[in-house]
C-alpha cells in the first residue's frame, strides 16, 4: 500500500506483564484487516542466544516457527492473530545481537577500533530491524521491545529506538505501555506510575507519541486529558486497555479506542477501508456462548505455569470455538498420577493430552495415563514426548517388552523403542540442535490421521532430538499400533495410532504450533469432536 515502510515500537513501563505482546498483535490485526501488510518482532533483552535452552518455568512456552528458530512464546500470539508465518527475524535476542557483533570483531571487520555499545551493538540492533522492512515485504513493522523502560538490560535497544526515531522522522512511532493502578482505599486511578515512566523514558531521549494504558477502570476525560498534559501526547493519543475476559477480546476493545486510526495518522498513512472484523467478532460471540462444554486433561509436569503449554491451551480455545463446546482443560501433573489414582483422576474426562516434555520426570505418570486411555477407549492425544510415552506403554504393555523405554529416559534399556538419531548423537551442543522447523510427512490413506486431514502431504512442525526406533516397527504394526504418518526423506515415524481404539492419536510433531483463530488446526477440530460425542455416551 505504501512505498516506505514504517516502524512501530511498542515498549512497556510501570510494571512488566502488562500484555505488550496482545496490543502488538491487536494492532496488527486491526490494521491488517485495514489492507496494510504488518509483521511484528519481538526483541528480548536476555543473553541467551534463544529461549530454547530456558526451563519453561522460567519463560513459558517456547515457540517455534516454520524456519525452525525456537522464539518467545509472543510470536505465537502473532501468528494466531494474523494467521501469518513469522521467522527467525522475527525474535532477536541480546545474545543474537552480541554474537553477531563479536564474531564480526573476530573477523576483523572492525580493525583498528575500539568495539562498542553505541555504535556497534546499537547498529546491529536497528540492523536487525530494518532488515524486516527490506524489499517492501510489509508496509508496517510492528516491534515489541521486552523488558521494562528503566532495566539495564534493554537500554541499548531503548538506545536503538532513539536513533531510529530520529532517522526515520515520521515514518517511526513509539507506543509506549502502561499501568494506571486503581486505589481500592480512595475509589481513585492513578496517573503517577505513568507520568514517571514516562519521564524516564524521555532521560533516554524517546518521547512517546502514544500511550496505551492499561487499567481495572474505565479511564475517564479527565483521567485522560492529565495524562495527555503530564506526558506530551494528544489526548486522542491516551488509549484506555481495560483488563479484557479474553485476550481475543483485545483487537475489538483496541479498535473502540481507535488506536489503528491514531497509528495510521501518526504515520501519515491513509486509514484505508473500515476493518471487517465480522469473522473475529463471530469467533468471540461463539467464544462466549458454546452450547455444550466438555473436560480434557491436560497431563504435564510443567502444569504450575500455565504459560508452558500456551498454544496447545490457544489450540483448545480454536477448535472449542469450531465445534460450537467450550473445552475445559483439567491441568493434571503427571508427576501425581500412579497407578492407584489414575482411574480417579481421568474417569470424568473426555479425552487426555499428554504434552511435550524433556527428561524423565513425570513420565511414568504419563506411562500410567495412556494406558487407562488406551484400555478404557478413552480418546487421547499424544504430543512429541505424549506420543513417545504412548509407544512406550504399549510396547510394554501390550507387546511385553518390559523395561521398553526411550534412551533419553534409560540409556540401558534392552528395548530403545525411542532412540537418538545418528545425526544427532554427533550433536555436542545443547542449543538450537533438535530437529526443529517444519518437515514434511505422508499420511497413511484410510488411516484416521488421513480422516484428520483429508489429504495425504502435510507439514508440521518439529522441536525434538529422540524418535521412533524403526527396528521395531514391524512388531508395532503386528499388535495394532500402526505408523498413520511418515516422513518421505527419513523414514521417521511422525504418526502412530491405534486400531481397536476410536481416537488414539500420537503425533511426532507439534501440530500446536499452526492453529490460528481463522485456521484451527484439524487435529484438535477432530480430537474435540471425538471427545464431545464420548462426553454424551
Ligand atoms: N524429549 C523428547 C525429545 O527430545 C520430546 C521433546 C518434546 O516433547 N518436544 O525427543
Amino acid at each position: 500500500m505504501s512505498s516506505t515502510t514504517r516502524y512501530v515500537f511498542v515498549t512497556g513501563g510501570v510494571t512488566s506483564s502488562l500484555g505488550k505482546g496482545i496490543i502488538s498483535a491487536s494492532l496488527a490485526k486491526l490494521l491488517q484487516a485495514r489492507g496494510y501488510k504488518v509483521t511484528i518482532q519481538k526483541l528480548d533483552p536476555y543473553i541467551n542466544i534463544d529461549p530454547g535452552t530456558l526451563n519453561p518455568y522460567e519463560h513459558g512456552e517456547c515457540f517455534v516457527t516454520n524456519d525452525g528458530a525456537e522464539t518467545d512464546l509472543d510470536l505465537g500470539h502473532y501468528e494466531r492473530f494474523l494467521d501469518t508465518l513469522t521467522s527467525k527475524a522475527n525474535n532477536v535476542t541480546t545474545g543474537k545481537i552480541y554474537q553477531t557483533v563479536i564474531n564480526k570483531e573476530r573477523r576483523g571487520d572492525y580493525l583498528g577500533k575500539t568495539v562498542q555499545v553505541i555504535p556497534h551493538i546499537t547498529d546491529e540492533i536497528k540492523r536487525r530491524i530494518l532488515k524486516l522492512g527490506q524489499n517492501d515485504a510489509f508496509d508496517i513493522v510492528i516491534t515489541e521491545i521486552g523488558g521494562t523502560v528503566g532495566d539495564i538490560e534493554s537500554l541499548p535497544y531503548i538506545e536503538s529506538v532513539r536513533q531510529l526515531k530520529w532517522e526515520l522522522g515520521s515514518n517511526c512511532i513509539v507506543i509506549h505501555l502502561t499501568l494506571i493502578p486503581y486505589l481500592a482505599a480512595t475509589g481513585e486511578l492513578k496517573t503517577k506510575p505513568t507520568q514517571h515512566s514516562v519521564k524516564t523514558f524521555l532521560e533516554y531521549g524517546v518521547q512517546p507519541d502514544i500511550l496505551v494504558c492499561r487499567s481495572e477502570h474505565p479511564l475517564n476525560v479527565d483521567i485522560r486529558r492529565k495524562v495527555a498534559l503530564f506526558c506530551n501526547v494528544n489526548i486522542n493519543s491516551v488509549i484506555e486497555s481495560i483488563d479484557a475476559e479474553s485476550i481475543y477480546d483485545v483487537p475489538l476493545l483496541m479498535k473502540k479506542e481507535q488506536l489503528d486510526k491514531v497509528v495510521l495518522a501518526k504515520l501519515k498513512l491513509p486509514s484505508g477501508k473500515e476493518p471487517d472484523m465480522t469473522q473475529w467478532k463471530d469467533f468471540l460471540l461463539k467464544l462466549k456462548n458454546p452450547s455444550s462444554e466438555i473436560k480434557i486433561g491436560l497431563i504435564g509436569k510443567y502444569i504450575e505455569l500455565k504459560d508452558a503449554y500456551k498454544s496447545i491451551n490457544e489450540s483448545f480455545i480454536h477448535a472449542g470455538v469450531f465445534n460450537d463446546c467450550k473445552v475445559k482443560l483439567e491441568w493434571i501433573h503427571s508427576e501425581h498420577i500412579t497407578p492407584e489414582n489414575v482411574a480417579e483422576k481421568l474417569h470424568n474426562l473426555s479425552g487426555i493430552l499428554v504434552a511435550p516434555g524433556f527428561g524423565h520426570r513425570g513420565i511414568e505418570g504419563k506411562i500410567t495415563a495412556i494406558k487407562y486411555a488406551r484400555e478404557n477407549k478413552l480418546p487421547f492425544l499424544g504430543i512429541c514426548l505424549g506420543m513417545q510415552c504412548a509407544v512406550i506403554e504399549f510396547a510394554r504393555n501390550v507387546m511385553g517388552l518390559s523395561g521398553a523405554n526411550s534412551t533419553e529416559m534409560d540409556a540401558q534399556t534392552p528395548y530403545p523403542v525411542i532412540d537418538i538419531m545418528e545425526a544427532q548423537k554427533q550433536q555436542t551442543d545443547k542449543g538450537g540442535t533438535m530437529r526443529l522447523g517444519e518437515y514434511p510427512c505422508n499420511v497413511t490413506k484410510g488411516s484416521k490421521a488421513f480422516g484428520v486431514y483429508g489429504k495425504t502431504k502435510i507439514f508440521e512442525r518439529h522441536r525434538h532430538r529422540y524418535e521412533f526406533n524403526n527396528t521395531f516397527l514391524k512388531d508395532f504394526e503386528a499388535h495394532g499400533m500402526i505408523p498413520s504418518g511418515i516422513n518421505p526423506d527419513t523414514n521417521l515415524v511422525e504418526m502412530v495410532e491405534i486400531k481397536d481404539h476410536p481416537w488414539f492419536l500420537g503425533v511426532q510433531f507439534h501440530p500446536e504450533y499452526k492453529s490460528t483463530v481463522a485456521n484451527p488446526h484439524p487435529i484438535f477440530i477432530k480430537f474435540v469432536k471425538v471427545a464431545h460425542e464420548f462426553s454424551k455416551k
